[in-house]
């Protein structure tokens, strides 16, 4: 696979000026089109000056593709406004977006010659654009995150139109080079395409999803686009027959609606393959069908319960599978009701039905919410209100740790919800795993801080109670009550972690102020004074992460203060203790089995520098993977495949600290690897399997373990191979055994 940037044929696209000129100006037409309807007087007139200015600014760029850089912001303003729903002003905003950020224009600029609001947005946008920024460490990173969720609960729009910014460059990665498509997927994983979940956006996150498995997993990508592409005839066929007799029962009973059937995309097809273990075949033909109505808001419930039962005349519903979000719509506002039938073969179908007007919410999420807010019944929009309020809550302690904040709240944004209610019947919104304690601290944090147990639908239970959807919930309190390390063990929301974990903090500083005059002490005697320096040596020397920490643990007595007399002292200050150099000596060798000499096989970066590495243990690459190189701390360079587990995370999260890395020939090396195996027991089997193993491929084996249960087998062996092709041939010569019927390679291997 190609993984070098092409370079921008910037002179052939100069020559064109007349021609470009035309593409942007169809592209601002085009943009003016989507909107008309909802054009106030002065609106064009305003939309047209931020298109002048825009184009004036960004004169002189181009994008890595060689396009004129306007027809970016150009294409943000479309998706804002035909994708999400937005109006003239999210166009504007979209317009400039890059603006303040990239060129000469000031804020002050766009204050003056628009209004406040515009420049506050922009503002915003322009404070969030930096978390692309791969220079900043960790901690910065997570902070930025913050400063992302922070304008969402200020504003937002300015992260709608930064999710529209983000589609646009995830649609355009193809000409990035490798490690930034890298980056920049793994980042739209791990933060944009769950917030646009959150916000209900599920167009724009499916699609994020996609492009995102396209750059970090091209060929399993392909894989799963050209099956689909190869079904879709007998997809159709099958969605046509499904759908005939309902279309026409509706039809008869005056219905106005129209019906189709869509395949998952297909980074749900591959999540499916994963979670049933199953191969493409087994799940190509998964798609759910729509039904969308034209109703008044009135009559809307009524409606499609009609026509859920005018399905299910046709086709038998699995009584597990119905779920009905029109009487409590989803937290992010998603109303439907979804169904799953038997359909013809004995297949099973979804079924999802529901109003044009949720529809558009389906879509357009958050900002179609707005749209309907003066219309619809204030119960209805206040979910998202109060989801942006807690937000506010927990983002406002100045203390939350924010790295633990940032993973704390990515569980809160992806998880189901469940529905409590409290002893007066108001129903509270809680991710699916809650605990009493949860619900408690939801109520207020006061009741969490001080909570001892719960009666739950009447009966007593304790604080790690696991809520059901249902559930009626009564706190019990005691003033003696204080929070307790152990809460964190079974706690799930983030604002009951924050909340448990600063309390620990603050009792933790009380302690470390103890630990800390000892010190003081101690540092008195040796005649060296508290400073700065002296101090993060110390931290140093003690491997602690900061002053808080080395105080507490002086105070506890974790630590030996009298090591501190092994430190060398020049006149007042501590010398630098030694140096932590990448450990590469250390370099595993366990799982690499070196024939030749010399264990470096890896270049990296663009000098070709031989450089020793560890491979990751999680996810055992062996060449021929896609892989990145991760600099640990104190670890040194680990090589993990795109497709491991922690990839999304570690990408996105230290991107500063990741490696381009590729596979030199070498055939001298072998590696370790594992393959699953499950076919039908056979008393010969094992025997065939070291015959291919040992006799064919002369493959060393480390390990064979096989369970047998009711005549089918199951069996892992773990072998060294040279690389990816000696991988699959081994797969394919397995493969070819009597009696095996599913071969896979390891994912995740336990150490
Ligand atoms: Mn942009």
């Amino acid at each position: 696979m190609a993984i070098q940037t092409t370079e921008p044929v910037v002179a052939e696209y100069n020559k064109n000026d007349e021609e470009e000129k035309k593409i942007i100006l169809r592209e601002y037409r085009a943009l003016l089109k989507s909107l008309k309807e909802s054009l106030k007087k002065g609106d064009k007139a305003l939309l047209r000056h931020a298109f002048e200015i825009a184009v004036e600014a960004h004169r002189d760029m181009r994008r890595k593709s060689g396009e004129p850089y306007i027809l970016h912001p150009l294409a943000v303003a479309r998706i804002v406004v035909e994708e999400i729903g937005l109006g003239v002003n999210s166009a504007i905003c979209a317009l400039l977006h890059d603006t303040v950020e990239d060129t000469e224009i000031t804020l002050e600029d766009i204050g003056r010659e628009f209004n406040p609001y515009i420049a506050k947005i922009i503002d915003g946008l322009t404070k969030i654009s930096n978390v692309v920024d791969i220079k900043a460490d960790t901690t910065i990173q997570a902070e930025n995150f913050r400063k992302i969720l922070l304008t969402l609960a200020d504003d937002p729009r300015v992260i709608l139109i930064k999710l529209a910014d983000r589609l646009h460059n995830m649609r355009t990665l193809e000409s990035m080079s490798r490690d930034k498509q890298l980056k920049i997927s793994s980042e739209t994983t791990y933060i944009y395409s769950p917030l646009a979940h959150r916000l209900g956006l599920y167009e724009i996150k499916s699609e994020m999803e996609d492009l995102a498995l396209k750059y970090t997993q091209p060929d399993v990508y392909q894989e799963i686009a050209q099956g689909l592409k190869e079904t879709k005839r007998e997809r159709s066929r099958y969605i046509n027959e499904f759908i005939k007799p309902i279309k026409e029962e509706l039809a008869g009973n005056g219905f106005d609606f129209e019906i189709y059937g869509r395949p998952k995309a297909i980074h749900s097809i591959l999540n499916k393959m994963k979670k049933k273990q199953v191969t493409f075949e087994e799940v190509y033909d998964l798609f759910a069908i729509r039904v969308i109505l034209k109703s008044p808001l009135d009559k809307e419930k009524e409606d499609c319960w009609k026509v859920y039962s005018i399905v299910t005349n046709f086709y038998h519903p699995s009584t597990e599978r119905l779920r009905d979000w029109i009487s409590v719509p989803k937290g992010n506002g998603y109303e439907a009701l979804h169904t799953t039938v038997m359909g013809p073969g004995g297949k099973w179908v979804e079924v999802q039905i529901r109003t044009d007007r949720m529809n558009e919410i389906a879509e357009k999420g958050l900002a179609a919410h707005w749209k309907y807010k003066e219309g619809a019944p204030s119960a209805q929009e206040s979910k998202l209100d109060s989801f942006l309020k807690h937000l506010r809550d927990i983002l406002n302690n100045p203390d939350t740790d924010t790295i633990d904040f940032i993973q704390d709240f990515k569980l809160d944004l992806f998880t189901e919800e469940i529905y409590i209610y409290t002893p007066k019947g108001d129903m509270r919104v809680l991710p699916k795993g809650a605990t009493a304690l949860d619900f408690a601290f939801d109520i207020h944090t006061q009741l969490g801080m001080r909570c001892i147990g719960a009666k739950v639908n009447h009966k007593l239970v304790p604080l790690s109670y696991h809520l059901n959807s249902g559930d009626q919930v009564e706190v019990i309190t005691s003033s003696k009550q204080n929070p307790s390390e152990d809460w964190l063990s079974f706690l799930i929301t983030a604002k009951a972690k924050s909340r448990v974990k600063n309390y620990l903090k603050d009792d933790k500083r009380k302690i470390a102020e103890d630990g800390k005059e000892v010190l003081k002490k101690k540092l008195e005697q040796m005649n060296v004074t508290m400073s700065q320096h002296n101090l993060s040596e110390l931290v140093h020397f003690y491997k602690k992460t900061s002053t808080l920490d080395l105080f507490y643990a002086i105070a506890v007595g974790s630590v030996d203060l009298k090591d501190v007399n092994d430190l060398s002292i020049y006149g007042d200050k501590f010398l630098h203790t030694k140096e932590v150099k990448l450990d590469i000596k250390n370099a595993d060798e366990s799982n690499i089995k070196t024939r030749g000499k010399g264990a470096e096989v890896i270049i990296f970066g663009e000098r070709s520098d031989k450089v020793l590495y560890k491979l990751a243990q999680c996810c055992q690459p062996i060449p021929g993977d896609d892989v990145f190189g991760f600099v640990t701390s104190g670890e040194g360079l680990k090589v993990h495949r795109t497709d491991c587990p922690n990839a999304a995370q570690l990408l996105a999260n230290y991107g500063h600290r990741i490696v381009k890395t590729k596979w030199a020939k070498n055939k001298e090396i072998s590696f370790l690897t594992g393959v699953r195996i499950i076919g039908l027991d056979d008393v010969g089997v094992i025997q065939k399997i070291t015959n291919v193993i040992s006799g064919e491929l002369k493959l060393n084996m480390r390990s064979l373990s096989i369970d047998s249960k009711d005549g089918i087998f199951e069996g892992n062996i773990m072998v060294y191979v040279h690389d990816r092709e000696e991988l699959n041939n081994f797969c394919n010569k397995l493969g070819a055994l009597e009696g095996i019927s599913k071969i896979e390679r390891i994912e995740h291997i336990e150490p």
